[in-house]
């Protein structure tokens, strides 16, 4: 089963991949994940992309759909999470042509709800484990005082994205309206759309997905 998990940036995607991939072995394929791989190792691609995400704008289609098609070329799996991708229209075909391809179908379109005010909340206060990818927030669930991640127990190993601020949010959560919010229309009319609450509590909102996935 191939899903999408859609949303605005802070909405829980990531963390609600990462339960499917441990419990479900599926395999999660993140854009962003991939792209900050690529900034990180220096790449020449990374050298291109570290000033758009920086700012929060969107990469190129081309560059996206480059990752992902290599991704679907080289992994096997039918229980691939889209995670962060599609984000645009272009994007949207580009997927559907590409598990067409690979004789594969896109099985649910799962949009996760939540609002505006809640997002700005969780985003500013957000960090995580860099071993394991546990998710922090300094007002509801801070670093622990020993310094050990309480998933994976790695020591110190907490970053902060360096997107995770007032400014590139903006720009972040306005791409969001402008370029993937279609989407959610474009997937309901494919009758592949359901949305889950995202402003519960982590379990509620993994039960809510487990709900869409076993029916
Ligand atoms: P994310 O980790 O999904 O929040 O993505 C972080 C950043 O990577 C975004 O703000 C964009 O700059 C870039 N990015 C990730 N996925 C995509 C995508 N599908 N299309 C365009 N840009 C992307």
């Amino acid at each position: 089963m191939n899903i999408i998990l859609l949303g605005p940036p802070g909405a829980g995607k990531g963390t609600q991949a990462r339960f499917l991939v441990e419990e479900r072995g599926m395999v999660q394929l993140s854009t962003g994940d991939m792209l900050r791989a690529a900034k990180d190792s220096g790449t020449e691609m990374g050298q291109i992309v570290a000033d758009v995400m920086a700012r929060g704008a969107l990469v190129t289609d081309e560059i996206v759909i480059g990752l992902i098609r290599e991704q679907l070329e080289t992994v096997q799996s039918n229980g691939f999470i889209f995670d962060g991708f599609p984000r645009t229209l272009a994007q949207a075909d580009a997927l559907s042509d590409l598990l067409t391809e690979k004789g594969q179908t896109l099985d649910a379109v799962i949009e996760m709800e939540v609002d505006d005010e809640a997002l700005v909340a969780r985003i500013v206060a957000r960090s995580t484990c860099g071993g394991c990818g546990e998710v922090y927030n300094d007002n509801t669930k801070p670093i622990p005082a020993d310094g050990k991640c309480t998933n994976c127990g790695k020591e110190n190993e907490f970053k902060r994205r360096a997107d995770d601020n007032e400014e590139s949010l903006k720009t972040r959560l306005m791409e969001y309206y402008k370029k993937t919010s279609p989407l959610i229309g474009y997937y309901y009319a494919k009758g592949q759309l359901t949305k889950v609450n995202g402003l519960g509590e982590i379990v509620d909102v993994k039960a809510a997905i487990a709900g869409v996935l076993d029916t």
